[in-house]
C-alpha cells in the first residue's frame, strides 16, 4: 500500500504527519484528555511504554513548561525537550529505581501507559501479553502515584476484562473504559482512565511484592448495600490471583464484578477512524497537497528484521489483528 493511500484510509496517520506528531495515537490522548481533563493541576507525569513518543509529545505541548515528565520504553527513543527518555522494560524490577531516581523521589501526579505487546494475531495470547503489561504498568503506578494522583492505560477488551475493572477499582475512586474516536472500532482496544488513587488502608505498594502475585487487599468502602452482605467483619477482601483467572478460572463470582462506565470519547465531527476519506487537494500552506514522511520513525522497532527478510524476499502483505 502506498503513502498516500494509506493516508486516505486512515486520517489521523495522515493528520499525525501533518500537525507534527510520531504517531497518529497522539489523538487517542488528546481525545482522553479533552473527555477527563486529565492534565487538570498536572505537573509531574510518568508515560510508559511511550515510543516513539507521540503520548509525550502530548505532555509536552500541554504541561506547563517547569512540569516533570518521564518517559520510558523498551525501544530506544529520540530525545523530546522537556521530557527525560529512558531505556528500560516495565516489567522489571530495575526499572522502579530508575524511575524514582528520575523523578527525583518525588510522587507523580499521572501515570499513563500505552503498552502494547507486538500482536501475534492469537488473541488469548496476546490479551494475556497485554494484561501483564498492564499489571506491569499498574505495579509501578501504586509505586509513584501521589494519592489522588490519576492512571491511564491502554487495554484490551477481552473475556475478563470484568475483573481488571474491579481490581483497579480498589485502587481508584473512578474507573471509566473509554474509547477515543482515533481508536478504530474494529480493534479490541480501549482504555481504563483511573481517577483519585486511593489504596485500601494498609496496601503497601512494593516490586518486590507485587501485585499479582496472590496478595490480598481489602475493598473500596463506597458499596452498594446488596455488595454488604458479603462482607466479613466489616471487610471484604478480594484476591488478585482473580485478575489472572483465579484458581478456578471461575470469573462469574459476585466479587469479581464492577460495572464500569465505557465511554466513546472524541467529536463525533472528527474523523472516523474506520472510515476512507478523500485527501485534500491543497496543503496547509495553500500548496498541492503531498503525503508526507512520518515525523519520527521507529528508532530500533522489533520487527526491523522481519520487516527487511520480507524485502529480501520481495514479499508483502500479512499482519495481525487491528489493536490500534
Ligand atoms: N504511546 C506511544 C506513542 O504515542 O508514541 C506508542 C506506544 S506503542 C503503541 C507501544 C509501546 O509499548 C512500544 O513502543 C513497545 O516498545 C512498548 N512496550 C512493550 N512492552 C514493553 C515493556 N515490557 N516495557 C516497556 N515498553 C514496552
Amino acid at each position: 500500500m502506498g503513502k498516500s493511500s494509506k493516508d486516505k484510509r486512515d486520517s489521523y496517520y495522515r493528520l499525525a504527519k501533518e500537525q507534527g506528531w510520531r504517531a497518529r495515537s497522539a489523538f487517542k490522548l488528546l481525545q482522553l484528555n479533552s473527555q477527563f481533563n486529565l492534565f487538570a493541576d498536572v505537573t509531574r507525569v510518568v508515560d510508559l511504554c511511550a515510543a516513539p513518543g507521540s503520548w509525550s509529545q502530548v505532555l509536552s505541548r500541554t504541561l506547563p513548561p517547569t512540569s516533570t515528565i518521564v518517559s520510558l520504553d523498551l525501544q530506544p527513543m529520540t530525545p523530546l525537550p522537556g521530557v527525560t527518555t529512558l531505556q528500560a522494560d516495565i516489567t522489571h524490577p530495575s526499572t522502579l529505581p530508575l524511575l524514582l531516581q528520575h523523578l527525583g523521589n518525588k510522587p507523580a501526579d499521572l501515570v499513563v501507559s500505552d503498552g502494547a505487546p507486538d500482536v501475534t494475531g492469537l488473541h488469548d495470547l496476546d490479551e494475556y501479553i497485554q494484561s501483564q503489561l498492564l499489571l506491569a504498568a499498574l505495579n509501578l503506578a501504586t509505586c509513584v502515584l501521589k494519592p489522588g494522583g490519576g492512571f491511564v492505560a491502554k487495554i484490551f477488551r477481552g473475556r475478563d476484562v470484568a475483573v481488571v475493572f474491579a481490581q483497579l477499582r480498589c485502587l481508584f475512586n473512578r474507573v471509566t473504559c473509554a474509547k477515543p474516536r482515533s481508536s478504530r472500532g474494529s480493534s479490541i482496544e480501549a482504555f481504563v482512565v483511573c481517577e483519585g488513587y486511593s489504596p485500601p488502608a494498609g496496601f503497601k505498594a512494593s516490586l518486590e511484592a507485587p501485585l499479582g502475585l496472590g496478595m490480598k487487599f481489602p475493598e473500596k468502602p463506597n458499596r452498594s448495600d446488596k455488595e454488604e452482605e458479603h462482607l466479613v467483619d466489616g471487610v471484604r477482601e478480594i484476591e488478585l490471583r482473580e485478575l489472572e483467572g483465579g484458581e478456578d478460572g471461575d470469573h462469574d463470582s459476585q466479587e469479581a464484578r464492577y460495572i464500569v462506565p465505557f465511554i466513546a470519547c472524541g467529536d463525533l465531527s472528527e474523523f472516523d477512524s474506520d472510515a476512507t476519506y478523500a485527501l485534500p487537494e491543497v496543503d496547509e500552506f495553500g500548496q498541492k497537497w503531498k503525503s508526507k514522511d512520518p515525523v519520527q520513525p521507529p528508532t530500533a522497532p522489533p520487527y526491523k528484521t522481519a520487516l527487511e527478510m520480507r524485502r529480501q524476499l520481495g514479499g508483502g502483505g500479512g499482519g495481525g489483528p487491528s489493536t490500534s
